[in-house]
């Protein structure tokens, strides 16, 4: 049959040829290649090259297809009306594949509220009506159809080029380069390319490279996800969607029924918010426990669950935003996830997609054929549909759980007025026409008119952006209010301790100091005439001035009774997991502020007592200015080294004759500021340098996991030996202690309340020193400090906190490796 042009009939031979390449034969470049074929009464005969780097899902039969389940797609009116166009194609082929749905279930925790329509649901054809389809089954159904059409159309109108790769666009020439699977390549030329591939689109990279004035954006949807199949339970209706906000702690859950009596549960999680830990185990084991006991909407086979979980990385995908859909100098047009890529949250990407190639089929009719008119009018249709799709899918939940609240109160105000006082009245709820085959650049003008969108949008790009700045390291985390409120008061209450312990102990010892007269502390060490003629220390003047003296001469008062040893014991055993703790934390990439400086520290400690130091500077400091980052693993074992002087020397200060020569340098050393300047050395051994995480380039983010991994393994080890070390020491003390003390209340009494006021400083510096590492514990995990607390006394407290502080490393590692395996595997695995 021929047409006629006004004068006379032509022939299809004489009709002129357009010779059309479609990369991508996805729902939408395969829709768009049926349109083509379809055009046979146009003034231009199409022939259709179609590229794609898969197989053809059409020529597989159901066991083969099985296999390639993704993921169910719900398919409304705008898709649905874009299918139907095409006679027989979805009654024939796509009803064949999905399921129709006829209610939606939200569930709020157990409880169920049921949506929507009767059990027949919406009649076929009017809005609402909803189709549940796989993706890779509804691609299935499109290349049956093509095939078959194809072959009642003759040779060389459609060419199928399956397990080819379009690598890039040849503009002068107008054509495209592939490659066949098997590594042969060839060109193919084209009158007009289409570019349906997808969010990584190779014909968008050649609208890149040749326009300037071309603007497009491709940007994370901020949120992960993972999607098992599991036979569907008898508690959930069938031919029924279910909606599961917070299914789970920080997971938003959707449930699609699926064809075989299955149902297909997808549940993410927003990058600012992550999930629990067991959701990210690798034991399935692990998993199904964590389900059984937190997922409420609904029993499932949670094993089966599970081992599909465990065994899928996280889903991760992009948004993409285009100022333009085609190239008139390229001869090339855009469509589908290549042109708008989106969030799934709304659901429309497909239909958005399927709704570009049937609004391409419409325009070739408006405009006769012509090219040159249609390509600017496929814009002007389709970029403010693509780019409201986008945006209303990223903006249409706030990351603000908050927000959120406000945002669905608001929806269902505005749903509730509209329908009782009328749309003159209230204007309708925008979100309540998703869906309906109400256009979207409409509902996205609408929410922007309300005010919702603007408002929406600033909290999640403000998220997003945080997050982003966090992740490179351009920012430093800044903590909750409440621990900084903790430090800053354990800060307060450790230097009025310290100062306090400090003017306490120099009142109350003249008779500390009868033998050089009865003079305060402070006033014998000062004058080194009166310190000589007092006879306490011979070797004193040797080592320097007052500074070692006053130290010296504690130490010596320490040494002398048996409660010296003890609170002296316990102020090291706790100072072993403190010195691991600010040596190494000193040397995290990002550290700041007085982290940074542990020698500094231990100078001010020597005057005030270190345990009063350590919390008084160092917590408020670690809470606001440490780093997040990783640790490099020679600091972390440097840190636990450096230990080691003050060990022996505490060993020599107890053992050998306080009047001797080698006791004097020994107590000269402990007190004075060599040990002090030790963590110089540390400065030798820098932070790891940061590695640039962007989520889009998870080969780095697997770097970063691994620095921290590794990081985490050393430092847990050096608190492991902390533990041990300061559980030895207090062994050792307890047993001494036994000697000296009949019972505890005794030992308590000569710690304490009859102490003499050396002691009684080192108590206080002892107790500081453990309010401290509690509080650090207790800072991001409160049941940490509780644990600590209740095992110092069997342990004693140095060794406890020690051995929390180790636990929490393990995790550290644990969790890093595994997120350095997941974001490799990430790296390796193909997205869609
Ligand atoms: C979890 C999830 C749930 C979703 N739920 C819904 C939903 O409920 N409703 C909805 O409407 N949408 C949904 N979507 C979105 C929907 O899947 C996509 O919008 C849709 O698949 C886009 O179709 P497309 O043809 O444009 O691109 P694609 O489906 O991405 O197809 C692109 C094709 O191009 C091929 N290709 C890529 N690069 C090349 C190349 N260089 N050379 C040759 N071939 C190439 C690919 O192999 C692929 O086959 C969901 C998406 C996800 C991830």
């Amino acid at each position: 049959m021929g047409l006629f042009d006004g004068t006379r009939f032509v022939s299809e031979a004489e009709k002129p040829r357009c010779r059309v390449v479609i990369v991508g034969a996805g729902p939408a470049g395969l829709l768009a290649a049926i349109n083509f074929l379809r055009r046979e009464k146009g003034p231009v005969q199409y022939c259709v090259d179609l590229v794609e780097t898969g197989e053809d899902y059409g020529a597989l039969d159901a066991a083969g297809l099985e296999k390639h389940r993704s993921w169910m797609i719900a398919l409304s009116t705008a898709g649905l009306t874009a299918l139907r166009r095409v006679p027989g194609l979805y009654e024939d082929y796509v009803s064949q594949v999905g399921v129709q749905i006829n209610q939606i279930s939200i569930f709020l925790g157990a409880r169920e509220i049921k949506q929507g329509n009767s059990a027949e649901g919406v009649a076929k054809g009017e809005a609402g009506e909803a189709y549940v389809v796989d993706r890779n089954f509804i691609v299935a159904a499109l290349a049956r159809f093509l095939n078959k059409q194809a072959l009642t159309l003759g040779s060389g109108r459609l060419t199928l080029h399956y397990s080819h790769k379009m690598m890039f666009v040849d503009p002068d020439a107008r054509r495209i380069f592939v490659r066949r699977e098997d590594g042969v390549e060839r060109y193919l030329p084209y009158d007009l390319l289409i570019g349906a591939d997808g969010i990584r689109s190779a014909v968008r990279a050649g609208l890149i490279a040749n326009h300037r004035d071309f603007e497009c954006s491709v940007s994370d949807i901020f949120s992960r996800f993972k999607s098992v199949h599991v036979a569907l339970p008898p508690a959930l209706a069938a031919n029924t969607m279910v909606v599961m906000p917070q299914c789970l702690p920080g997971m938003n859950g959707i449930g699609l029924p699926e064809t075989g009596g299955k149902i297909n549960i997808s549940m993410g999680y927003q990058l600012s918010t992550p999930c629990d830990e067991a959701l990210r185990s690798t034991d399935a084991a692990v998993v199904a426990a964590y389900l059984q006991e937190k997922f409420k909407p609904s029993e499932l086979p949670w094993d089966e669950f599970a081992r599909q979980w465990v065994g899928q990385a996280w889903s991760q995908t992009g948004q993409v935003h285009c100022s333009s859909y085609h190239s008139s100098k390229l001869q090339l047009l855009i469509m589908g996830d290549a042109a708008h890529a989106t969030s799934p949250a709304i659901g429309m990407g497909m239909n958005t997609a399927l709704a570009d190639a049937a609004a391409l089929d419409e325009l070739l009719d408006a405009h006769a054929d012509a090219l040159d008119q249609v390509l600017p009018a496929f814009s002007e249709a389709r970029v403010k549909e693509g780019n409201a799709l986008t945006d209303i899918a990223f903006y249409a939940n706030s990351f603000s759980p908050a927000q959120g609240v406000r945002v669905i109160l608001a929806q269902l105000v505005r749903g509730f007025l509209s329908k009782h006082l009328g749309p003159s009245l209230v204007a309708p709820e925008p979100m309540n026409e998703l869906g309906m085959g109400a256009k979207l650049s409409e509902m996205y003008a609408e929410l922007v008119r309300i005010g919702r969108l603007p408002a929406v949008r600033a909290v999640n790009d403000a998220a997003r952006r945080r997050h982003f700045e966090l992740r490179t390291g351009m920012v430093k985390a800044r903590p909750s209010r409440l621990p900084a409120a903790l430090g800053a008061a354990s800060a307060l209450a450790g230097l009025a301790a310290g100062v306090a312990a400090l003017m306490a102990t120099q009142a109350v010892s003249k008779p500390l100091m009868e033998p050089a007269g009865g003079m305060p502390l402070l006033e014998v060490c000062g004058d080194p005439h009166k310190f000589a003629a007092s006879g306490l220390h011979a070797f004193e003047p040797m080592l320097g001035g007052s500074f070692v003296c006053l130290i010296t001469q504690f130490l010596h008062a320490l040494v002398l009774e048996p409660a010296g040893l003890l609170s002296w014991g316990l102020t090291i055993g706790l100072a072993l997991p403190v010195s691991v703790l600010w040596n190494a934390e000193a040397g995290r990439t990002g550290a700041s502020g007085l982290v940074r400086w542990p020698t500094l520290l231990g100078l001010l400690g020597q005057f005030l007592g270190i345990s009063v130091v350590f919390p008084a500077l160092w917590l408020p400091a670690a809470w606001y200015g440490k780093g997040d980052g990783a640790v490099s693993p020679a600091r972390a074992y440097a840190s636990i080294a450096l230990a080691a002087p003050f060990i022996s020397l505490t060993v020599a200060l107890f053992t050998l004759d306080p009047t001797s020569r080698a006791w004097t340098v020994c107590a000269g050393l402990l007190g004075g500021p060599a040990i002090a300047l030790l963590p110089l050395l540390l400065n030798l051994v820098p932070a790891p340098a940061v590695a640039v995480a962007f989520d889009e380039f998870p080969s780095a983010g697997a770097l970063v996991a691994k620095q921290a991994a590794a990081g985490a393994k050393a430092l847990g080890h050096a608190y492991a030996l902390a533990g041990v070390l300061a559980f030895m020491g207090y062994a050792a003390n307890v047993y001494l202690a036994s000697l000296s003390y009949t019972s505890l209340g005794a030992a308590c009494t000569a710690l304490w309340a009859e102490a003499t006021p050396a002691v009684a400083f080192m108590t206080i510096d002892a107790g500081v020193l453990f309010l401290g590492l509690l509080l650090h514990l207790a800072s991001t995990a409160p049941a940490e400090a509780v644990a600590a607390l209740a095992a110092s006394l069997l342990l004693g407290p140095g060794a406890a906190c020690a051995l929390l502080l180790h636990r929490r490393e393990t995790h550290q590692h644990a969790e890093a490796s595994a997120e350095a395996k997941m974001v490799a595997a990430l790296a390796g695995k193909k997205q869609l």
